[in-house]
């Protein structure tokens, strides 16, 4: 059984079928790509992953417990957190400011779910945030507002702002879009990193096959809503229908 179990998901926007019978598992603490040729339905499954879209028929299961049906927050809280495609950080405030918003936020969401006990001090949010700054090397750039920081900064801000929630599934719709090589490269180093020190599991949508051959230990590859392989990244590079559906070959 994997943390997540997708099964039998379908999801139509009219006479559209996005998703057909998607079926996926992922195993935990693996990084897991999906891949696919542009309209595959990759960002529809993974919004009806987060609660953004409810599927029309099928389950999707972490760790067991369903979470159709539930609001966005309430599957954050269950341990799934997600970077969106462009990045959504407030780029008026400081990188500072930006971190100690869901450090609050996981603060204040724990103090209403159980009142009884003990709840951090501001003090603790403010170390908490400072420490995950300086895991992510953007302690020195705390002052700095965001908007001004580089694409490959924002979207490390990004995922520093989503891992301070404790997620237990990260959730990345192609992080690298848009990004100059050097930036891409950091953010396959920030996510090995992650990988090693946390105790996560990684599904990651991406088009860039480097980034996908740098980090993914499963490939799932999406074609018309329709899950057409998952294998092994070796198994994956050679495979034919891979090449026909995807590659263009
Ligand atoms: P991908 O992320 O793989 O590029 P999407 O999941 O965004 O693909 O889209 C899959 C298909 O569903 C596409 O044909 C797209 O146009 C369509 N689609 C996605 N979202 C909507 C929506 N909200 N309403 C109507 N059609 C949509
Ligand atoms: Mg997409």
């Amino acid at each position: 059984m994997g943390i997540l179990e997708v099964k039998n998901v379908n999801k139509r926007f009219g006479g559209l079928q996005a998703l057909g019978n998607v079926n996926l598992s992922i195993a935990e603490n693996t990084v897991h790509a999906i891949i696919g040729p542009n309209g595959a339905g990759k960002s529809t499954l993974l919004n009806c992953l987060v609660g953004k879209l409810i599927p029309d028929t099928g389950s999707v299961m972490f760790d067991g417990q369903s979470v159709l049906g539930r609001k966005p927050y309430e599957i954050n809280q269950m341990g799934i957190s997600r970077v969106f495609q462009t990045p959504e950080i407030f780029g008026d405030l400081t990188v500072m400011e930006n971190m100690l918003i869901p450090c609050f936020a996981k603060r204040d969401g724990a103090f209403s779910l159980h009142a009884i006990g003990s709840v951090a001090s501001e003090k603790d949010v403010f170390e908490k945030a400072k420490q995950m700054l300086s895991d992510m090397k953007l302690y020195d750039k705390r002052e700095m507002h965001a908007s001004s920081m580089s694409r490959g900064d924002k979207r490390r801000l990004e995922i520093a702002m989503c891992l301070s929630q404790e997620p237990r599934l990260l959730l990345l719709d192609e992080p690298t879009a848009g990004m100059a090589r050097a930036d891409t490269n950091n953010t396959i180093d920030l996510l090995k990193q992650i990988k090693e020190e946390r105790d996560i599991t990684i599904a990651i949508i991406e088009h860039d096959m480097h980034v996908v051959f740098s980090l993914a230990e499963r490939i799932t590859v999406l074609a018309q809503g329709t899950p057409l392989v998952e294998d092994t990244p070796d198994n994956i590079k050679g495979h034919p229908k891979v090449k026909e559906a995807y590659l263009g070959e």
